[in-house]
């Protein structure tokens, strides 16, 4: 239960809900309202060392657990986060602003990841290789990597939680976690569920605090072997720089600017509803959210047309009301962002076909109306960086390989959407995209049983899928002379 205007201990380590050592603390902010949600312990390099000491020490025996009794704690976790869900949604909510039924969705999301790797955990397999040799037996035996460190954003709070720490924990690893600073609740109400279900001291510890000096002790030890990373790409290279000193495993889940392509045969009604949807969930602040829509020349008009009424319907508003379709950005900053960005294209001839404006309503937050740019070009700051915002540059093309083409020329590469009723041209463009996640006909690709993870600079190592639980293992050979 969320009870606001009180101290929540946001430091959890070897069992135990601590203060941070000098008392700091920090205040917990409803972006809709800008009303003071919580006040949260404010950690640093003190409590990040305490965290790895118990999460070393409870590693061998975490380790030794069979495969089965680690993933009962993980499917309790899954069947506490349903049975709570509208708890923790409601939480979610408060402190990161997205509509309830959104908050709702991902905290389904998040306990499905819970749910697939309690069964994967019992599918963690090692190989027996056919010898060249008839005096050897070559096998290769799975074990966990040891104690991984997990750093998570705001955007999504929960998700990007048990993405992480589900996987870790199935294959035996133990783990701290450092949330985002604007959106510990949600990580404390997660890091709760498994602390009353009874996990062993040591297994899963919590860090909130000061993100530098966290990273920078848990980068400078040599017990942590790994970093799962969720966040920008400046910081996910910094943190690659300070692995190298003791050559630490890294998993790198990045920024993102994610094209759609609209083909000529693209059923439009469809694609201006993906579009719509992919682009304005969570206010434009999600890592695979439509960021350059390339529309092809012919259906320009008629797609603008269904989309900009499609966007006329969001409702803007504090997320806890049911009416509302679309939240506050999560900061001052994120909204300083969109206005230059917005700004920027205006001064280079851009054309608003829909908002473009800061929007002030009867909620206090940080909102920014949704927003269609038309007559985009390259030099503008929406079609180069992520504006993480409400904010959606379109540009017309004619030849498909035009359209992969500047698709492509961005250094990132998380996902991209097609829109188009041939498969032919639709497997044409998937393979030539240099993205890792490729969406045709559909904007909501992520899901627990399948790799979701980035190319190029939006980084490397998979989330999800069998493939998910890989990073959290690392395969041991053996060689056995027999007489
Ligand atoms: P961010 O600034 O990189 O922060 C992410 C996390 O890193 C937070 O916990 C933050 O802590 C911490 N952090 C900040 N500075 C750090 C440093 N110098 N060293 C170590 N850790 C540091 O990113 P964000 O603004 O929260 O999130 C938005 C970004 O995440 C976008 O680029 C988005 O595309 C990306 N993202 C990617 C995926 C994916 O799956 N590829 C998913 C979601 C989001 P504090 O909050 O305490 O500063």
């Amino acid at each position: 239960m969320l009870i606001t205007g009180r101290k929540e201990k946001g430091i959890y380590i070897n069992g135990k809900w601590l203060d941070a050592a000098d008392g700091n603390t920090k205040g917990i902010i409803n972006p809709a309202t800008l009303e003071l949600i919580n006040e949260v312990s404010y950690g640093g390099k003190q409590e990040a060392l305490e965290a790895i000491s118990a999460a070393h020490a409870s590693f061998p025996m975490w380790a030794k657990k069979t495969a089965r009794e680690r993933s009962r704690f993980l499917y309790k976790g899954y069947e506490k986060m349903i049975e709570k869900k509208e708890e923790l949604a409601a939480i979610l909510t408060a402190e990161q602003g997205k509509p309830l039924s959104e908050a709702m969705a991902e905290i389904e999301s998040a306990a499905s990841y819970l749910l697939w790797y309690a069964e994967e955990a019992n599918r963690v397999y090692g190989e027996i290789i056919p010898s060249s040799k008839a005096d050897k037996r070559l096998l290769v035996v799975p074990q966990p990597i040891g104690v991984i460190a997990a750093i998570t954003p705001w955007n999504f709070p929960a998700s990007m939680v048990t993405r992480k720490l589900a996987p870790a924990l199935a294959a035996g690893c133990t783990v701290i976690l450092k949330p985002a600073s604007q959106t510990p609740l949600t990580a404390i109400a997660i890091v709760k569920i498994f602390d009353e279900l009874g996990l062993p001291e040591g297994v899963l510890n919590l860090v909130t605090g000061d993100a530098r000096e966290i990273a920078e002790t848990l980068t400078d030890h040599p017990n942590v072997r790994l970093i799962t990373f969720t966040g920008s790409t400046e910081v996910g290279r910094e943190l690659m720089k300070k692995s190298a000193k003791h050559i630490k495993k890294l998993s790198l889940e990045l920024g993102g600017h994610a094209p759609v392509i609209v083909m000529d045969d693209a059923d439009l009604d469809l694609a201006a509803e993906l579009t719509m949807a992919s682009k304005f969930r969570n206010s434009g602040q999600t890592c695979i959210c439509a960021n350059r829509v390339f529309v092809q020349k012919g259906i320009a008009d008629e797609f603008l047309n269904k989309l900009t009424a499609k966007v006329k319907t969001l409702k803007l508003g504090n997320g806890k009301d049911k009416e509302t379709t679309m939240g506050p950005l999560i900061d001052q900053s994120a909204l300083e962002k969109v206005k230059d960005h917005v700004e920027d294209a205006r001064k280079k001839g851009a054309k608003i076909a829909i908002g473009g404006e800061q929007w002030n309503g009867p909620a206090e937050g940080y909102f920014y109306q949704p927003t269609v740019l038309v007559e985009v070009t390259d030099s503008m700051k929406v079609m180069n960086e992520e504006t993480f915002g409400p904010v959606l540059p379109i540009q017309i093309f004619e030849e498909d390989e035009e359209a992969v083409e500047k698709a492509n020329h961005i250094q990132y590469g998380l996902a991209a959407y097609v829109m188009t009723e041939s498969t032919n041209r639709a497997f044409k463009i998937m393979e030539a995209m240099e993205y890792g996640i490729i969406g045709i006909n559909d904007v909501f690709p992520g899901t627990a049983e399948a790799p979701f993870g980035g190319m190029k600079e939006s980084g490397f190592g998979k989330e999800g899928g069998k493939e998910g639980i890989n990073e959290f293992i690392e395969m041991k050979y053996v060689s056995i002379g027999i007489s």
